[in-house]
């Protein structure tokens, strides 16, 4: 029996229900529990890749090619469950196939409206492909009290009464702020935010309360009475060394227990969280630092990066050593002199991103890692800035430049409008629309015999995630391999470049691809391991 545990949030944003619900999810599968998690996020984008970084912070990509919330990162890196197309959707997207349907005439005769056919799209999306599972935990982005949320808990309470409650359960985190000047925890915020959701039909059973200190027993019943919950099931939730210390706070709070309770299942025995235990104490307890120098463009939103600050911890776990990031806007490095900033730090990294801004400055940041032979990780248009350095630098090409930035003379990165997957041709239009028009997911690539790159994986075929329109332009390759730069990567039909590197540099790969999106903390991305590996063996140089 496949049971739902509804996710929402009240009082304010950014509480970290994303975080909970990963936690959640990690705390059942410890426990033995199948599960797998879904968003369902109110704004009316089809999906985030339209959105800025700026807004919406990084956007996590699927192996199946659907760009999602970041928040399926977590789902991921908490439960190691790889999550598809169907665990993210947005309004957007209900109305945009709802429409479609309409258009199609499959409502013919029948108006079209938010009740039913808005609500019922949503059940449906929330209960697709769930057989086998024991529980599907579905978070519902936003704050209760938006009007872009109410279809969806207008639908999630409707779907409560059809599946009763021994199968379905909400959860609602809220915030349990202190006062200084009264010198008291308040509970009203989280007394008003449940008395929104009862209005809309919801009555939740537990309350996940973020606070900054603990909750005296007193506050705790006080917010159970006044909200309809039993006092255990109001379950503190108080900040934590590191976003892995969650789960093991949550459980030792009760909330795994309440929530099996709640379905009337066994509350007997603990879950094995000794994986937890190890990541948490080897974060808490580093043997050292590395620094590593993010060069990027949204260095102030660090959403805007989360897969890959975690992947970098994660690679921090393997060493034991704590990775201290110093994230820099890529665009100082364009004037004289500026790159010596980055002499200290023992790997530079160059992330992903789009459009010229800054370009200059991250080819600057390349040359600096591959002349002073610091360690090196280009992902994406990092991997773009280095193979444009290296056919400027190296190569002696100076008009060499990305399509992305207009006309080029020399187009070492070109827009790419066809290529396979699988034995399928994939077009794209020069001019088609933006959203999701990507080479987007997972890709194979066939590694070189004898590379570093084929050491770090051990293996000789990997598959990565995707994202990005341009590719580096395999016409080049013999004059930058006569150059130094190895093409150490290529896609199955050898014509897209996926990994270059410089046999003759300690460390120096770029890869065309996402590795940060596949790493847990568990498991390590090797890319990431090897970064993090070679930036401790340089700090022991420096
Ligand atoms: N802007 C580049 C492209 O579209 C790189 C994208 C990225 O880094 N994700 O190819």
């Amino acid at each position: 029996m496949t049971r739902f545990v509804f996710i929402t949030g009240g009082v304010v944003s950014s509480l970290g229900k994303g975080i909970a619900a990963a936690s959640l999810g990690a705390l059942l599968q410890a426990r033995g529990y199948k599960v797998r998690i879904r968003k369902l996020d109110p704004y009316l984008n089809v999906d985030p890749g339209t959105m800025s970084p700026y807004q919406h912070g990084e956007v996590f990509v699927t192996d199946d090619g659907a760009e999602a919330d970041l928040d399926l990162g977590h789902y991921e890196r908490f439960t190691g469950v790889h999550a598809t197309r169907g665990d993210s959707f947005t309004s957007g997207r209900i109305y945009a196939d709802v429409i479609a349907k309409e258009r199609r005439g499959d409502y013919l005769g029948g108006t079209v409206q938010v009740i039913p056919h808005i609500t019922d799209a949503i059940k449906e999306a929330a209960k697709a492909d769930t057989d086998g599972l024991d529980f599907v935990l579905v978070e519902v982005g936003g704050t209760v009290g938006d009007i872009e949320s109410l279809p969806f808990l207008e639908a999630l309470r409707q779907l409560h009464n059809e599946l009763g409650p021994q199968r379905s359960l909400f959860m609602h985190l809220t915030l349990v702020p202190y006062i200084p000047s009264a010198g008291e925890l308040k509970t009203k915020p989280t007394q008003h935010s449940v008395k929104e959701l009862l209005g809309l039909g919801i009555q939740p059973q537990i309350l996940l309360c973020r606070c900054d200190r603990p909750i005296p027993e007193n506050e705790r019943r006080k917010i159970a009475l006044f909200c309809n919950v039993r006092p255990e099931s109001v379950i503190p939730a108080l900040d934590a060394s590191s976003i892995y210390a969650v789960p093991l706070q949550y459980h030792a709070e009760g909330l795994d227990r309440e929530v099996l309770r709640h379905f009337g299942l066994s509350i007997y025995g603990e879950p094995d969280l000794s994986n937890w235990q190890r990541i948490v104490h080897r974060l808490d307890n580093p043997e050292g630092e590395v620094k590593i120098a993010v060069v990027g463009k949204y260095i102030t939103l660090l959403d805007a990066y989360k897969s890959l600050a975690e992947a970098l911890a994660h690679g921090g776990i393997q060493h034991g050593v704590k990775v201290k990031l110093d994230w820099v806007d890529s665009q100082i490095f364009e004037t004289p002199n500026a790159v010596e900033r980055l002499s200290g730090v023992h790997g530079i990294l160059v992330p992903g991103g789009f459009g010229e801004r800054g370009a200059e400055g991250k080819i600057e940041a390349v040359r600096f890692a591959r002349e002073r032979k610091i360690p090196f990780l280009g992902i994406c248009f990092g991997m773009q800035m280095a193979v444009i350095e290296a056919a400027r630098n190296l190569v002696g090409l100076d008009k060499a430049s990305s399509t992305e930035f207009g006309p080029s003379e020399e187009p070492v990165v070109g827009l790419l409008t066809e290529w396979l997957r699988g034995n399928e041709r994939e077009k794209r239009h020069a001019e088609g629309d933006l959203g999701g028009t990507m080479r987007l997911g997972a890709y194979p690539a066939a590694l070189t015999e004898g590379s570093l790159v084929r050491q770090v994986y051990g293996q000789a075929q990997i598959e990565e995630r995707h994202r990005h329109r341009y590719e580096v332009n395999i016409g080049y390759r013999e004059r930058l391999e006569a150059a130094g730069l190895r093409f150490s990567g290529l896609s199955p039909d050898g014509l897209l470049p996926e990994i270059v590197e410089y046999p003759d540099h300690p460390w120096f790969i770029g890869v065309q691809y996402h590795p940060e999106l596949k790493s847990k903390p568990f498991q390590p991305h090797p890319l990431f391991a090897g970064f993090v590996g070679a930036a401790v063996k340089q700090a022991r140089l420096v």
